[in-house]
């Protein structure tokens, strides 16, 4: 049964590449002239000196490895019957390549040399070949679907690795693999190539790879939805349209479950939220050594944009509460010129006193709001949120942090390279190191420390 479908998988991909050279060949010179063209003029790293680089790197490389090589090769030739596998891939200006890669044995025991990336060291010689480049977008296979702009992201050389692969790896992969690939030939240079490779370097040591997700997980007793960012935004939108009692959502990032130790009423109110998301590379880590994994990095500041995207033209109405006097005005402003489809209901700061809070919640229900945003800072807003809910008029509550200085211009944030390194706090250490030096440096360790001890002595306490 497995024999005859992989026959005919083969079969079918020997057609696929059969047809993609035929429909290569009848691409009229003219398209072809001006693809290439237009390659040219987008490249603004000669492509002479990218292969020079991609050659020096390989060859030395391939020399100091061909121990590993040979012993690789003898071991896939004793267990497997063979050495190498051939994939054809659309190479460089969508042209037939054929990639190889070790035969590993299927099964456990060779599960860590294909972690390890042990199958694909064959590829080292392709760099060399011209075949791949160092950094590129992924080798599609042949007969995979083609997105729009195949035909420009196909000017460079698929890669061996691609930002797509980053962002997957750093679970901030909230695009598509088209977006990320756009990106990268748009801005094809030098430095994004070595920006690339630091990044890649950095994402394989310290991110531990993705495993199957379970839908919930726990971290020091805090429950979390384990969902990827469209999920959280579609379980949002559907949330928004249900009538029903108020719905609390908080964003957990590590400081917010340090905090919870310190803070029981604050515990009890996270333990009893049922819309919790992951926030952040600390939250991926404590799952990673719970034996757990975190889907994406759900944090409220990505998911902003993509939650007023889904309720443009939707009727359904957001009221911004918190930050200092005139933030949650601009932000109003940026949401009129980026969604001007979406509906502000009103804004007001977030230093009100007990005294003023019940005006606060009558100016919130009379303004007929469907989604409050509380930007008040952990655990100050999820409290109040708690509080006064069963008051509250709105469908939805979401506490947010810091997220209308960010959309209010007040703040910057970190550059899209620390986010993809998993390194926003340092990024907001490095601004305000005398507020978030304990918070960062002291509350990261911390955290961590407390995540492996309370993992050991639950598995001690399971153990018989
Ligand atoms: N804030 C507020 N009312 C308060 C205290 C804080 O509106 O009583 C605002 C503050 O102006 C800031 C946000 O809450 O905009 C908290 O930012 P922080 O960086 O602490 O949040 P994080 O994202 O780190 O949780």
């Amino acid at each position: 049964m497995d024999r005859s479908a992989s026959i005919s998988s083969q079969q079918f991909a020997r057609a696929a590449a059969r047809r993609h050279v035929t429909a290569w060949r009848q691409i009229g010179l003219a398209r072809r002239i001006a693809t290439r063209w237009r390659c040219r003029q987008a490249q603004k790293t000669p492509a002479l000196l990218k292969r020079c680089l991609d050659a020096t790197l390989a060859l030395p490389l391939l020399l100091l490895l061909s121990p590993v090589l040979a012993t690789v090769a003898t071991l896939c030739w004793l267990t497997t019957g063979r050495v190498l596998r051939a994939r054809t891939v659309a190479g460089r200006r969508g042209r037939p390549a054929t990639l190889f890669e070790f035969s590993l044995p299927s099964g456990r025991g060779s599960g860590l040399l294909r972690r390890l990336g042990v199958a694909r060291l064959p590829w080292i010689w392709h760099v060399l070949r011209g075949d791949l480049s160092w950094i590129g977008p992924r080798p599609l296979p042949i007969g995979a679907p083609r997105p729009a702009g195949f035909q420009r992201r196909s000017c460079d050389r698929p890669g061996v690795v691609c930002l797509w692969w980053i962002r997957q790896r750093a679970n901030v992969d909230y695009d598509t693999e088209w977006a990320a690939d756009a990106e990268y030939v748009e801005n094809v240079s030098l430095r994004q190539d070595l920006g690339i490779a630091a990044r890649a370097c950095w994402v394989r040591l310290l991110h531990p790879g993705r495993r199957i997700a379970k839908p919930r997980i726990e971290v020091l007793n805090t429950p979390i939805r384990n969902v990827s960012m469209d999920e959280a935004v579609n379980e949002l939108h559907e949330l928004l349209l249900t009538d029903g009692p108020p719905t609390q959502v908080a964003f957990v990032n590590a400081d917010c479950v340090n905090l919870t130790c310190r803070n029981s009423d604050y515990a009890n109110c996270l333990r009893t939220v049922n819309w919790n998301y992951a926030d952040g590379i600390g939250m991926k880590w404590a799952a990673c050594l719970q034996g757990a994994s975190v889907r994406q990095n759900v944090n409220g500041t990505d998911l902003f944009p993509r939650l007023l995207a889904a309720l443009e033209d939707s009727g359904q109405a957001v009221y911004l509460l918190g930050g200092e006097q005139g933030v949650s005005a601009d932000v109003a402003r940026w949401i009129q010129r980026r969604f001007p489809g979406a509906h502000v209901a009103g804004h007001e700061h977030g230093y009100f006193d007990e005294g003023s809070e019940q005006e606060v919640i009558e100016r919130i229900n009379r303004s007929g709001a469907d989604l409050l945003l509380v930007a008040m800072g952990a655990p100050r807003q999820d409290l109040w949120i708690q509080r006064v809910l069963s008051q509250l008029e709105v469908r939805v509550a979401i506490g947010v942090g810091g997220l209308f200085d960010f959309y209010s211009g007040r703040k910057q944030r970190a550059p899209q390279w620390m986010r993809e390194m998993g390194m926003e706090w340092a990024y907001r250490l490095w601004l305000e190191p005398r507020r978030l030096w304990r918070r960062y440096l002291v509350g990261n360790a911390v955290f961590l420390a407390r995540v492996a001890l309370h993992t050991l002595f639950r598995k001690q306490e399971k153990q018989p």
